[in-house]
């Protein structure tokens, strides 16, 4: 039988009427049996999440600190949602045994992964699904990523083809067999998993918005949705700083080659956003871009010393400084006499003195400076490296904007081109490549 995975996020569990959203989705489609989910989310803007209520409960317990007010907002949110919806009280039975954990000092990981945990349980009884606890068969490494195994054991528990299962995200456990949490907004990477595990034909990520958008809603007015894009491209967006869902949970259905979509709770109907490892052929002809993403806050260090490309090994000793100090770079644009690094400006945090020191007597530049306040702009896309004119539609948009184009470098990866601009002229510069690439291609 073939199975979908389906993944809500926190608004899609925030409360009962959203819930009873998830089952109209649920029981429209049969094939929807693998269920993965939040904690309860926002319920409006300025409104509590649930985990952040878990941590601070925790860190309050830490300070020995009385934590009867956040958990009360705590238990009277699930309260609510089971009220709300006739569940029992068995789950909220269990509160109590947990708060006595939260004072007894348990670890901030297991305080966290509660929310998940309590919201699983009774999304569960609501849909009458097998409840999942990942702590049983998801084995988190110490640096986060996801043991092989875990796929085979996973798979193992969805076992019934025709079984519902509703697994909490967010956590899982370590070899020591302890909750461990993903990172933030780490249910996107359960959703993957468990896709994965269970051999699902499609992961669908249900969020509140109609899909991924071409360029930052907060720049550009109503962008249009993303209709298609690869594993490949919103990889490059994610990093470039487009906030779509959480990157790592691309690896894990990427490798199985299962398809994502992302859809809207509250408006089903909507197509929302299919991310894929094969575009169709409808799409690349469609579409010279994927979308414009963009991150601020970087600095270029710039060097300049002739015979430079003379001299055998120069860009790995300043790269090696780098290195020394534990600064990662971004990009290593270089000319005949003259090589520059950009670098995050939170990298560099109290470290300019002494890098700058090392540089100049290790390497004995003509010059160096480093350059402040620069913001990068990618324009992704698969077909680009097809594609005649788009590096100069890009230059001759910014040009028309009046943006001055500090650095230019083709991705590696031949799917986009990143230029960097002042950060005053950010806004601008991805203002003006929109225009040109979507409303005026
Ligand atoms: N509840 C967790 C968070 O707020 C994980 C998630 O929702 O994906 O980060």
């Amino acid at each position: 039988m073939e199975r979908i995975a389906v993944k809500f996020g926190g608004s899609s569990v925030a409360e009962a009427s959203q819930l009873k959203k998830v089952k109209a989705i649920i029981e429209a489609d049969p094939r929807r049996r693998i269920i993965v989910v939040s904690a309860p989310g926002q319920r409006y803007a300025g409104d509590a999440k649930l985990t952040d209520l878990l941590y601070l409960c925790h860190k309050m317990a830490m300070l020995a600190t009385a934590i009867d007010e956040p958990f009360a907002l705590i238990r009277r949110r699930f309260a609510e949602i089971a009220g709300d919806l006739g569940l029992g009280d068995r789950t909220l039975s269990e509160l109590d045994s947990f708060r006595a954990a939260l004072i007894g000092g348990c670890s901030r990981d297991f305080a966290a992964s509660r929310g998940e945990y309590f919201s699983a349980r009774l999304v569960a009884e609501y849909l009458g699904g097998e409840f999942v606890d990942p702590v049983e068969a998801l084995l988190i490494r110490a640096n986060g990523t996801i043991d092989e195994d875990s796929y085979r054991a996973l798979g193992a528990r969805f076992s019934r083809q025709d079984g519902l299962y509703v697994m909490a995200g967010f956590y899982g456990r370590d070899r020591l067999g302890q909750v461990k949490t993903f990172s933030r907004g780490g249910s996107d990477i359960s959703g993957a998993i468990a896709a994965r595990a269970a051999g699902a034909i499609l992961y669908e990520n249900w969020t509140d918005t109609s899909g991924i958008l071409m360029a930052d809603p907060r720049i550009v007015k109503n962008p249009q949705t993303i209709a298609e894009i690869s594993f490949r491209e919103i990889r490059e967006m994610a990093y470039m700083g487009a906030s779509v869902f959480h990157d790592e949970a691309i690896l894990p259905v990427r490798e199985a080659a299962i398809p994502i979509r992302i859809k809207n709770t509250n408006r089903p109907d909507d197509p929302g956003t299919l991310i894929t490892g094969r575009l169709s052929a409808g799409t690349i002809a469609a579409t010279e871009i994927a979308g414009i993403a963009g991150r601020k806050d970087f600095s270029m260090i710039c060097l300049e010393k002739s015979l430079l490309n003379k001299e055998v090994g120069f860009a790995h000793r300043l790269l090696g400084i780098l290195r020394e100090h534990g600064v990662s770079f971004e990009q290593c644009p270089s000319s005949i006499d003259a090589i520059s690094v950009i670098v995050e400006d939170a990298q560099l945090q109290g470290l300019e003195e002494v890098l700058v020191d090392e540089i100049r007597r290790q390497l004995q530049p003509d010059s160096l400076f480093i350059e402040k306040n620069l913001a990068l702009v990618a324009v992704v896309g698969e077909g680009m490296v097809r594609t005649v004119g788009i590096a100069a539609k890009i230059f001759s948009a910014l040009k028309e904007a009046g943006v001055n184009v500090r650095v230019i470098n083709q991705g590696a990866s031949e799917m986009n081109i990143i230029v960097g601009v002042a950060a005053t002229d950010y806004q601008k510069a991805v203002r003006a490549l929109y225009t040109a690439f979507v409303d005026n291609p």
